[in-house]
């Protein structure tokens, strides 16, 4: 366990530090505004569709360290994913997030968010881009709110 937390600080801290996907992405996108008042954390999530596939996935905002880590893994994660494969992904994390017993499998790097689950506030920071994803995915456009 003391292995996946120094992981977990790793990873987080690099993604913190070096957002992947920061930039707002223009024209036919898709965009989504999420917001956790508990923490403070707002980001817009850019997506773009080509068909049924993720062709691009960028973010802006501002948030926490989890939050922003959060994102920046979500955007590396589903990026050339379909839209079902993205789905299920956001349906996954959000399980490992909440439930003890999850089977990690395809999850890949984003498995070392199971240390959240040891911060219960943090775990609307590290699922708010999901959720956002989640709705962008579903063609809403209205903000999420982890309220
Ligand atoms: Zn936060």
């Amino acid at each position: 366990m003391s292995d996946l937390r120094e992981l977990y600080q790793e990873v987080i801290l690099d993604h913190h530090k070096k957002p992947r996907n920061f930039r707002r992405l223009e024209g036919d996108v898709r965009r989504v505004e999420g917001y956790n008042p508990l923490c403070g954390d707002r980001f817009t999530v850019y997506l773009q569709m080509e068909g049924d596939i993720v062709k691009d996935v960028a973010f802006e905002g501002s948030g926490c360290a989890i939050s922003t880590a959060s994102a920046s893994m979500m955007t590396e994660s589903v990026k050339g994913k379909t839209r079902a494969e993205a789905e299920d992904m956001f349906q996954k994390f959000h399980a490992l997030l909440t439930s003890p017993q999850i089977d990690t499998t395809g999850l890949g790097k984003l498995a070392v968010f199971a240390g959240v689950r040891e911060f219960p506030v943090r775990v609307k920071c590290a699922t708010l881009a999901w959720h956002t994803l989640h709705s962008a995915l579903q063609g809403k456009e209205e903000t999420v709110s982890t309220e």
